[in-house]
Formats: structure tokens, C-alpha cells, sequence
């Protein structure tokens, strides 16, 4: 159990870095290899370069290694990808290891929706997170650990900040009130047997981030790191009073598209404009029209009856389809921008992700229990027809779609 270093935490800037190596000093010579586990956002971006400022200037002893793993989940707001990749070539020309780390391919997130058919996420319903963040995490993990024999420390980017001094529980929720979406569940799900985890920013304030990542961290002193254009990659100034969180572009469990909003005021991202479809894209995906739902008397593998027998199941192909043209459209009118004023192109979908979803399209390809036989949610049905689709009915979804047992 982390230590409660950080009572009274009301800091300045320096004192937070102060704590944060007095927490490094306390617990990092117990482990001879770290491990950062890096979003690209703002709170993991300010952990690992703070590190690295620390070890690089002396204030604490350098691990036998440091790795470096990067959480490309493929759905990251195009800035910060790009803020991503520049950082890593800082850090490899200073030969860090960072590897980037990437879900397989029938689990990054529009080929298991598109391809197996699983209906976005939602707050009852979330599969991404685990699936596109923290498993591939935990994979490259294993890797990382069997090759060098040993436990490895991991550090985190979580911050409860001003609450730090007076709730000793660490919230683990993902992705609320300024978090960055893994977050948590990095801290809270990464295997024992494999690290033990760390979250030396845990005291540290929003304000104290910002500042670190805009003034401080770019400047020579403090390591030179290109952390301003994360910073900028929020939508600049007005971020910081917003508070602004990050993680995939559109995400479907946010009621704004809040990230993707800032960015769009600045007039160097306005190309992405088109990627506002994707929000609307989801909810449309929900509707009963484009789901199937299995007919009364449904039961579990154990042949117990399912309570919600009216429940609505996977995406039919021709939602499929259509959300993998409608994706392909958004992609299309970003790039054409893109060229006409020089801006970088995005792939959000790229070539063989498409052809993945093609492909397990034309396998009539299911999530686990279903074989597509099963009636669309809108039409009537003997058993009184298509009922409530309520949030009760979402949270039966993961036993619905074969993923989890009840
Ligand atoms: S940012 Fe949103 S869509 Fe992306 S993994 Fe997190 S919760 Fe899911």
C-alpha cells in the first residue's frame, strides 16, 4: 500500500516534484526495473518526464532499467498521437526503451465493434477500456517480465490531487473529472505476480500538471521535453479551466465529445470537424433497428433463464456496413482537407483493419451465442414485441453478447 506522503498536499509546484521523489526515494530501490504506463495524455506525460528529470538530474537513482510502454489504442485525438510520436523520439534518442504497445487486431475497437458486431461501449457496458488500454498493457507486460527475469515496478499517471489529503481512498474510476481514461485501471488491474504498482503524482494538482508540461518540463533545466504540444493538444488555455480530459476521439461513454471540441477551436485541427460524426454514428448504432435480440425463454450456458428476455443483442451486418462506410466517409473528408492545406492525414481506420472487418463480415462472424438467426430488436414478436431499451437492459449486455457469465 502506497504510503500516505503527500497529508497537507495544498502545493506549489516544486513541492509536489519534492514528494514525488521522496515516494520514488521510498519505494523505487526495492525494484531493479521500472515501467511507465503511458497514454500520451497529460497526467502520464507529466509523470514520465518528471521522472526522467528526477533520475537525469541526480535527485534520485536511476533503475537497472526503465521501459517505457505506450498505449496506442488507435482511437487517440490525432494531436496527441502526433505530440506521442515526437516525444518517443526524444526519449529513444536518450535510449529509453519504449515500446508501443497496440491491441491484436480483432480487438482494436472498430473491428470488434464492426467485424464481431459488438455494440459500443457505454457506461453500463464498457468493454473498451480493458480491451483496447489495459490488456494489451498487461500483455506487453508479461513480455517485458519474462524477459528480464524479474517483478518490475509500475508507474502510473493517477492523481487525486486536492483530495489527496483527506480521502484516502484513490478513486479508480476511469476517465471523470480531468483523468485520463487507464488510468485507474492500470493501477488497479495490472497483475501482482507481475509489478507492483506506484502513482508517485498522486498528490499533484491540475494546475500543477499544466504547469509543469507548459513551463517547466520544456525548459533545459528540467529536460528540454516537447511537452508543450500535449498541453496545446488539449485546446489550449481554455483546458486548463475546463479541466479537460482526454482519451479516444468520440468516445462513446462521455456525454460531450468535450476533447474533441477544444480542439476543433484552434484553427490548425479544424479539419477534423468531420470526426463529430462518430459520437452520433454510436447512438445511432444503439437503436433497436440496428440490433438483434434473441426471442423469450433465453437461458445461460448453465440453462438457468436470462431475467431480461426482451434484451437487445449485437449490431446486424447492415449496421455494420453502414458504420463502417459512414467511418470511412469521415476519414475520407478529414484527409481531403488534410491535403488541400497541408495538414497531417488521419487513419483511424487504416487498410488492414478495414479488410479484418471485411473479412469477418463475410464469415458471418458473432459475438459468442448468437449466429445472426436471431430476429431485429424492432420487430414484433409473440411475446409482447420489442420493450423497453433502458439502461437495465444494457447493464444485462455483457452476459448478453457472451462475454461475461452471470
Ligand atoms: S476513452 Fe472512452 S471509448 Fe476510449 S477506452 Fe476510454 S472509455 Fe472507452
Amino acid at each position: 500500500m502506497q504510503k500516505r506522503l503527500f497529508e497537507g498536499a495544498k502545493q506549489t509546484l516544486l513541492e509536489a516534484i519534492d514528494l514525488t521523489a521522496e515516494s520514488l526515494l521510498v519505494y523505487g530501490p526495492s525494484h531493479r526495473h521500472w515501467a511507465i504506463a503511458w497514454s500520451g495524455g497529460k497526467d502520464s506525460s507529466a509523470l514520465l518526464t518528471v521522472v526522467m528529470f528526477l533520475i537525469e538530474s541526480g535527485r534520485i537513482p536511476s533503475p537497472e532499467t526503465l521501459t517505457v510502454l505506450y498505449a496506442d489504442t488507435r482511437m487517440e485525438l490525432l494531436p496527441l498521437s502526433f505530440a506521442a510520436m515526437r516525444m518517443i523520439a526524444q526519449l529513444r534518442s536518450r535510449g529509453v526503451d519504449v515500446r508501443v504497445v497496440l491491441p491484436e487486431m480483432d480487438e482494436r475497437f472498430f473491428v470488434y465493434m464492426l467485424g464481431r458486431g459488438v455494440p459500443p461501449p457505454s457506461n453500463t457496458f464498457r468493454w473498451c477500456t480493458p480491451q483496447i488500454k489495459v490488456e494489451p498493457m498487461q500483455a506487453e507486460l508479461s513480455r517485458l517480465v519474462g524477459a528480464i527475469g524479474g517483478k518490475v515496478l509500475m508507474l502510473t499517471g493517477v492523481r487525486v490531487g486536492e483530495s489527496a489529503s483527506r480521502d484516502s481512498r484513490i478513486s479508480m474510476a476511469c476517465g471523470v473529472n480531468g483523468a485520463e481514461c487507464g488510468q485507474g485501471w492500470y493501477q488497479e488491474t495490472l497483475p501482482e505476480s507481475l509489478c507492483d504498482t506506484l502513482a508517485p503524482l498522486l498528490h499533484w494538482r491540475v494546475c500543477n500538471v499544466w504547469e509543469w508540461l507548459r513551463i517547466f518540463a520544456p525548459s533545459k533545466r528540467y529536460g528540454g521535453w516537447d511537452t508543450g504540444t500535449i498541453a496545446d493538444a488539449y485546446g489550449g488555455e481554455e483546458a486548463e479551466e475546463k479541466n479537460a480530459r482526454t482519451g479516444c476521439v468520440g468516445c462513446a461513454l462521455c456525454e460531450r465529445d468535450m476533447a474533441l471540441d477544444l480542439v476543433l477551436t484552434l484553427p490548425e485541427w479544424e479539419y477534423l470537424q468531420p470526426l463529430k460524426g462518430l459520437k452520433p454514428l454510436y447512438r445511432e448504432l444503439k437503436l433497436p433497428r440496428n440490433r438483434l435480440r434473441k426471442p423469450g425463454g433465453e437461458t445461460r450456458a448453465d440453462g438457468t433463464l436470462v431475467k431480461n428476455q426482451y434484451r437487445m443483442g449485437p449490431l446486424t451486418m447492415d449496421a455494420r456496413r453502414m458504420g463502417l462506410a459512414r467511418i470511412l466517409e469521415m476519414q475520407a473528408a478529414v484527409n481531403a482537407e488534410a491535403t488541400r492545406t497541408g495538414r497531417p492525414p488521419i487513419d483511424i481506420l487504416d487498410s488492414a483493419e478495414v479488410a479484418r472487418i471485411k473479412e469477418l463480415i463475410d464469415a458471418n462472424t458473432w459475438p459468442r451465442r448468437w449466429d445472426g438467426t436471431e430476429p431485429r430488436a424492432d420487430e414484433p414478436t409473440d411475446e409482447g414485441g420489442p420493450t423497453l431499451f433502458d439502461e437495465l437492459e444494457e447493464e444485462q449486455e455483457l452476459v448478453n453478447l457472451g462475454l461475461e457469465e452471470s
